[in-house]
């Protein structure tokens, strides 16, 4: 079997045929796993029960014959920060080293009830900070197309397992664009969805009004199959949005697509220009109108973004105090057990308590806290205005194809990758990175992202368009 052509939707196919059995397929995926991950490093740990739990879905299979679930027996890959029981979760830091999940993430329920097969944890950002991988504190993860650079982040473990084909799908969280920066510069499909249309319970937090765990996979078509496998309401997650309140669109064969002209100036590379335009022209030639539409404050949304991000972490992160999770070194006092225990924090992450802290702080949080969350509200006003003449919305996922490790030394250049990203999570819609074309960097053909947002549940949409560009069954 040739795990680099598979897909979930044909590997199931086979897997209900019997042309292989969910343990030939996981040892397929381990055999790519030990071949590859020694230089990408896109796990922290591969599970020792994956093969059992394959045995598991093979007896489903059999049972179930035409009515198996769709990822009944597809082996997958979790992000770090993500709960499954009884298994470890860091979510790459060395504060939780040794943590043991006491219960399932809504997700993982989910996926569990279908019967998919879990590979193992990826590796990620510290908490989820950042845009390469690079801060977490067990390595970093580099890029299956070139080692010599990043696979994005901070989900950057899930987009390269998928990559180097060691996993047919994989969950992250995109808080700022994690799941689409990856997707993007590892060359797989990853979507952010609507806010609150999958479960945040068991999800460790980051900023708890941006965050949300979205899939990757290889095709539109498989994303789509995970999306619709961990969505629904959860009584335990109160901003999961209700199944009768979720209004899906109705699909169309020929679409408007709007783009914000004015907000692709920003350090967008000419090259990632040229091939953001050639996925226009190319959707044109499908017969789909691409209009401009203004989105006037958007520019406004990476600064927003990084004063509220960091002031919901830095209170999320307050938990971390050595009593209740994770790692504890004692001091003499207690405010020292505190001390000594939270200087296992990386500095990024100290950055963003700091900064979170300070924007918070009694003779700040007007000037800097509130004055975003109402830009946050002018942002989401452009979009708004602007669906009422577009189904969807474009621009690239990012300003240029995946950068070098190291290259992005100073916090603010690495901010700056997530321009285009961050405007879907402070509005809370959906948005799908589609690789689509390639731009050359030292003789390497490397993956931009097409981005397409969308408003709010409208995930469909986007699986419809993203399929036409793929030309993935229409
Ligand atoms: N890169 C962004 C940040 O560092 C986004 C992170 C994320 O989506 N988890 O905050």
């Amino acid at each position: 079997m040739d795990v680099a052509t598979l897909t979930i939707k044909g590997a199931h196919e086979s897997l209900k045929r019997g042309d292989f059995s969910a343990r030939e397929l996981a040892q397929a995926h381990l055999k790519k796993v030990e071949e590859k991950d020694k230089d990408v490093h896109a796990y922290i740990e591969v599970f020792d029960d994956v093969l059992h739990q394959a045995d598991v879905a093979d007896r489903r299979l059999k049972e179930e014959g035409e009515d198996a679930p769709s990822l009944l027996g597809i082996p997958l890959a979790m992000k770090d920060n993500i709960l499954i029981k009884g298994r470890k979760a860091t979510a790459g830091s060395k504060i939780l080293e040794g943590y043991e999940a006491t219960y399932d993430a809504h997700v993982s329920k989910k996926l569990k009830e279908e019967g998919a097969v879990f590979l193992g944890r990826t590796n990620m950002d510290e908490f989820a900070m950042g845009s390469s991988t690079e801060s977490s504190a067990y390595g970093a993860t580099k890029n299956p197309r070139d080692y010599t650079r990043v696979p994005g982040g901070s989900s950057g473990g899930s987009g390269a397992a998928v990559a180097m084909n060691g996993a047919l799908g994989a969950l992250g969280s995109d808080t700022g664009g994690s799941v689409r920066l990856p997707g993007s510069f590892c060359g797989v499909v990853g979507l952010k969805p609507t806010y609150g249309s999958v479960s945040r319970c068991g999800l460790i937090a980051m900023g708890s009004s941006l965050d949300v765990i979205g899939p990757f996979a290889k095709t539109v078509s498989d994303t789509e199959i995970i999306f619709d496998a961990i969505k629904g309401k959860d009584e335990r997650d109160g901003t999961s949005l209700r199944g009768g309140s979720y209004q899906e669109p109705e699909l169309k064969k020929k679409y408007t697509i709007g783009v914000p002209r004015e907000f692709l100036k920003e350090g967008l590379g000419e090259d990632t220009l040229q091939a953001f335009e050639a996925s226009l022209s190319d959707l044109k030639e499908k017969g789909h109108t691409v209009v401009d539409v203004k989105l006037p404050n958007v520019k406004y949304a990476l600064a927003a973004y990084y004063i509220i991000m960091p002031a919901e972490s830095s209170t999320n992160l307050e938990r971390f105090d050595g009593v209740r999770f994770g790692l504890f070194k004692e001091g003499p006092t207690l405010l020292r057990d505190y001390e000594e225990t939270r200087s296992a924090f990386g500095p990024e992450v100290k950055r963003r308590i700091l900064i979170g802290s300070y924007v918070l702080s009694a003779g700040y949080v007007d000037a800097y806290y509130h004055k975003a969350r109402a830009v946050k509200e002018l942002i989401r006003g452009d979009f708004l205005s602007a669906f009422r003449d577009v189904e969807a919305i474009a621009t690239p996922t990012s300003t240029g194809p995946a950068f070098k490790i190291g290259e992005k030394s100073d916090p603010l250049s690495m901010y700056l990758a997530d321009i285009f990203t961050v405007p879907a999570n402070l509005v809370g819609i959906p948005g799908i990175s589609i690789p689509h074309k390639e731009v050359e960097r030292d003789g390497k053909s490397l993956p931009v992202g097409f981005q397409l947002l969308a408003p709010h549940m409208h995930e469909k949409t986007l699986f419809s368009l993203g399929k036409h560009l793929l030309n993935e069954d229409f």
